[in-house]
């Protein structure tokens, strides 16, 4: 255990056993160097306890990375429950979930995440100030991550066609929920001409008709003709099978995990397809969550929220770290994903020219 631990530079691990109220949990903090460690929590059945343990490591890690390049005062750290198997009580096991986050004092701050929803982050926020982006505060994050996208897309125009103008550039959109119904908003006022592809054919249909979007059937969406590939679905989107089909100059999508294998970012590089970094183009929603909190933040430090304004200026400092990324990516001649994560460390880990 100690072995990935220190692998992973995780910082801590916590577990939680309540058998009372049906809670297995567990909260990795990865690096508090710049703030206390903010994630969301997961609630997913895992088919073993070290499936878990991995997930939750591999997500804090992360979340540190993303934080230090959107340039937030928070470090990284991620939540699972392991959703129990037979029927449970919501409310009860949120707030279980609620005291084991209250117990460590503020140095991990959850915040939504695949199986959990605003409503129960508003029963974890009924026993512990350490929660952010609920019913309740209002801080729903994707309307922001979408225009951290739009930032990104803007910064990867202006590396591949030297204008950050969107105006009569093709956008195929995979996914129009939370965050692709938004950005097709943005990229229409924009005067991008939109493509879009969901598996739900109402999503389709509105988006048709909200912003004239042209429909592209799921199974098209890699190998539609297009200036800039925004997956804004699931992750593994670019892999083995799906790079042979690309059609596109740019990747610049909210999806986590877009590439399937790390090594994928290398062969998009070498294919001359620019390839936004995931965790870096999709972090409005931290930037929204993070600097919209306004509790006492434990650590001696009481947080004030900032205004929605400073919250878009933020979020449009995407475009500038993406910049930075590209042209690094041109000096060194390495794939932007690959520069990415060695910013974050340089400022993690203070390796060379860090922060
Ligand atoms: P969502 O569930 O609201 O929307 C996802 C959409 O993708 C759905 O409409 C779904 O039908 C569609 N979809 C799934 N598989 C598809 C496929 N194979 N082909 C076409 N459409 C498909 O999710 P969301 O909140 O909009 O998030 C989208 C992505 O962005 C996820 O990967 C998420 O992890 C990531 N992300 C979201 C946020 C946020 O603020 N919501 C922040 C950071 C990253």
């Amino acid at each position: 255990m100690f072995d990935i631990i220190e692998q992973a530079h995780l910082g801590e691990l916590h577990f939680k056993s309540d058998p009372a109220n049906g809670l297995k949990a567990i909260i990795a903090i990865h690096n508090t160097k710049l703030g206390p460690a903010l994630g969301g929590c997961r609630c997913l059945e895992y088919a073993t306890d070290e499936d878990a343990i991995h997930d939750v490591i591999r997500l804090a890690r992360g979340m540190s990375y993303k934080s230090a390049l959107a340039k937030v005062p928070q470090g990284g750290g991620k939540a699972v429950i392991l959703k129990p198997k037979e029927p449970f009580n919501r409310r009860t096991l949120y707030n279980a979930f609620g005291r084991f986050v209250n117990e460590l004092g503020g140095r991990y701050i959850t915040a939504i995440d695949s199986g959990t929803t605003l409503e129960d982050l508003d029963e974890v926020g009924r026993v512990t100030p350490y929660v952010s982006g609920n019913l309740s505060d209002g801080l729903d994050p994707s309307p922001n991550t979408a225009l951290g996208v739009l930032a990104g897309m803007k910064a990867a125009a202006l590396q591949r066609y030297g204008s950050a103008r969107l105006k009569g550039l093709t956008v195929a959109i995979q996914g129009i929920g939370n965050v692709g119904f938004h950005l097709a908003s943005l990229l229409y006022e924009e005067g991008a001409k939109l493509l879009v592809a969901d598996l739900d054919e109402k999503k389709v249909n509105q988006a048709r008709n909200a912003f004239h979007a042209e429909p592209l059937a799921p199974d098209q969406f890699c190998s539609a003709h297009c200036h800039i590939l925004a997956p804004c679905g699931l992750g593994g989107v670019i892999n083995e099978h799906s790079i042979q089909e690309l059609n596109c100059d740019i990747i610049a999508g909210s999806a986590n995990n877009q590439l399937a294998a790390p090594e994928l970012g290398q062969r998009l590089h070498d294919l001359g397809i620019l390839y936004a970094p995931d965790y870096v183009i999709n972090a409005g929603g931290l930037i929204q969550v993070s600097l919209g909190m306004s509790m006492g933040m434990g650590m001696g430090t009481a947080k004030h929220h900032a205004s929605q304004q400073t919250i878009a200026n933020k979020t449009w400092g995407i475009s500038e770290t993406l910049y930075d990324i590209f042209s690094r990516s041109c000096v060194e001649n390495l794939p932007p994903s690959t520069v990415a994560d060695l910013m974050a460390e340089e400022i993690l880990y203070e390796t060379h020219g860090g922060a």
